[in-house]
C-alpha cells in the first residue's frame, strides 16, 4: 500500500482552511499568489495578509482563510503549505505529528508516532525534521 494512503485519505472536509489562524506565506508564496491576483506584493499584504512576529499569514474572517468562499478561491496559485497539507516537514516532530493527526479527520487516527514515522519520511523523502 502507498505510504500517504496508510497515513491519509482526504475527506474534502475543508476543516483546513477553518481556524483561528492560516499558514505561514514563504516569499515564494507571496509572489506567486500577488502575481496570480494580478497586484502588486505590497498591495496583497496589505489587503490579504497579517504579519505574526516574524511570520507573514493570510488573513482569517468569519474564523476561516480570507480566500475562502466555498472553497478554496486561489486553488491554482494557492500556498505550497496547502498543496503539500497534511505531509508537512514538521510531522517528523512527534509533538507536531500529534495536533495534525488529532486535527485533520483524513489522517490515520489509530497508529502511533513511532509506527507512522518510517511512512512519513517515505512520504517527505527523508526531508529532516523542521519547525514550521
Ligand atoms: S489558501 Fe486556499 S487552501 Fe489554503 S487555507 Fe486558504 S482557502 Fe484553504
Ligand atoms: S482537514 Fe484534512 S481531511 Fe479535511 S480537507 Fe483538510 S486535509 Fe482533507
Amino acid at each position: 500500500m502507498d505510504p500517504e494512503e496508510i497515513l491519509f485519505t482526504c475527506q474534502m472536509c475543508n476543516d483546513c482552511c477553518h481556524g483561528e489562524n492560516t499558514i505561514c506565506l514563504t516569499p515564494a508564496d507571496i509572489r506567486r499568489i500577488a502575481s496570480g491576483l494580478g497586484l502588486p506584493e505590497s498591495e496583497f499584504l496589505e489587503r490579504y495578509c497579517v504579519s505574526k512576529g516574524s511570520y507573514v499569514q493570510m488573513k482569517v474572517v468569519d474564523n476561516h482563510c480570507i480566500f475562502w468562499d466555498g472553497k478554496c478561491s486561489i486553488h491554482a496559485f494557492k500556498p505550497g503549505r496547502c498543496r503539500e497539507w497534511p505531509f508537512v516537514p514538521s510531522l517528523l516532530d512527534q509533538a507536531s505529528f500529534l495536533i495534525i493527526q488529532q486535527n485533520c479527520p483524513g489522517f490515520n487516527k489509530d497508529i502511533t508516532f513511532e509506527d507512522a514515522l518510517p511512512y512519513v519520511e517515505a512520504v517527505l523523502g527523508g526531508e529532516p525534521a523542521a519547525k514550521e
